[in-house]
């Protein structure tokens, strides 16, 4: 089996309402998402997607991910799909880094292996569970009272997962938290998203301010450097995500302690294949999980919780889900969906929904 086309389309997915990250740092209003159809000689298709959060969130750009694609195609075509690894060594190759770049590829390939072997991607890697995932809100807000608006909203929806965005100001953070821990119910868990927004002392300050309520941190710091001068100087377990990239970095942080929970963002590092051994080095060390798709459409989503459904269920806490912030949905409604706030891994082959190519428009380029 040889990959024989691919092609590749741009949609923009906006968002039903503006978005902010912590402390009202960025707005984001639309995301730009490229969609990967891969074709091989045998007529298996298929599909995968990169879309990240804005430009401005981390070192990931859409048109970028169309960009690398191009560099990278003809390193591609010929190889059999079903050999990940070989696609990924092609691919690294070919493009050193752009890992967001890649991450398309390498779920078009895994969805394409599942297809032929008759089984959804997580068994396929490996034996996946079909225990419902929690799905993790995002809350992105800039007042306390928007903070609370917006996670009614989510309950709504059955959300009982929600990450909120804080960060930039100690005071109106240390009074965020008080008052979601306050109106939190028993079966929520909370994560409280810094998205770099501390400094090393803003991060002391909200942490051991708010000890009483034991609560969990994601990326309170800028970098792998800041995260370590915080190890050891408050008592609040901590997430790492947008500081989780490659597979040294994943080694850094469990042999060096800097977090009980990775954020595996599966465009950030790369896709499935590079997110597996990430899974990996944190089970081996007692590092539970979040996984999520840094962006996209139900596609993205799906991509992952095949990874999550891959992890035992007591060490994923959720998956952080793209789908209802959305206005354009471009598989109508096939695929996992939000059910009273969990995703259900789908049983069909491969990766379990395709989107609607009418929906996407006509490739903006194709490599053949
Ligand atoms: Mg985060």
């Amino acid at each position: 089996m040889k990959i024989k086309h691919i092609s590749v389309f741009q949609i923009d997915l906006p968002l039903e309402h503006p978005y902010w990250l912590a402390g009202g740092r960025l707005k984001f209003e639309v995301l730009d998402a490229t969609l990967v159809k891969i074709e091989t000689d045998g007529g298996w298709i298929g599909w995968g997607e990169g879309t990240p959060w804005g430009h401005t969130y981390v070192p990931a750009h859409g048109p970028g991910i169309r960009a690398g694609i191009e560099t990278m195609a003809p390193f591609l075509i010929g190889l059999d799909p079903r050999q990940v690894l070989d696609v990924e060594r092609a691919m690294d190759l070919a493009l050193p880094g752009h890992l967001y770049a890649k991450s398309p590829i390498d779920m078009a390939c895994w969805d394409i292996a599942g297809q032929v072997a008759g089984l959804p991607i997580a068994d396929l890697m490996g034996g996946g569970s079909r225990t419902p995932q929690p799905i993790a809100s995002s809350v992105g807000a800039k007042t306390i009272e928007e903070t609370r608006a917006v996670m009614e909203r989510y309950r709504a929806r059955g959300y009982i997962a929600h990450s909120v965005k804080i960060g930039g100001d100690v005071e109106r953070d240390i009074g965020r938290i008080r008052d979601v821990e306050a109106l939190r119910k028993p079966n929520e868990i909370v994560l409280y998203d810094v998205n770099r927004g501390w400094t090393r002392q803003q991060a002391l300050r909200v942490m051991r301010a708010t000890e009483d309520l034991s609560v969990m941190f994601e990326q309170p710091a800028e970098s792998l450097d800041d995260i370590a001068a915080l190890s050891g100087k408050h008592a609040a377990p901590v997430s790492v995500d947008e500081s989780l990239v490659t597979l040294q970095d994943a080694a850094r942080i469990a042999r060096d302690g800097l977090a009980e929970v990775f954020g595996i963002k599966l465009n950030r590092v790369g896709g499935l294949t590079k997110a597996a051994r990430m899974r990996d080095i944190a089970l081996a060390h007692g590092i539970d999980m979040f996984v999520m798709a840094t962006g996209g459409s139900v596609l993205a989503d799906t991509e992952a919780l095949h990874l999550a459904a891959t992890i035992p269920d007591a060490n994923c806490h959720a998956v952080w889900a793209c789908q209802d912030m959305l206005t354009v949905d471009i598989a109508a409604g096939r695929g996992p969906r939000n059910i009273k706030g969990h995703l259900h891994l789908p049983e069909d082959p491969g990766l379990g929904v395709h989107p609607d190519e009418d929906v996407l428009g006509d490739p903006v380029a194709t490599y053949r």
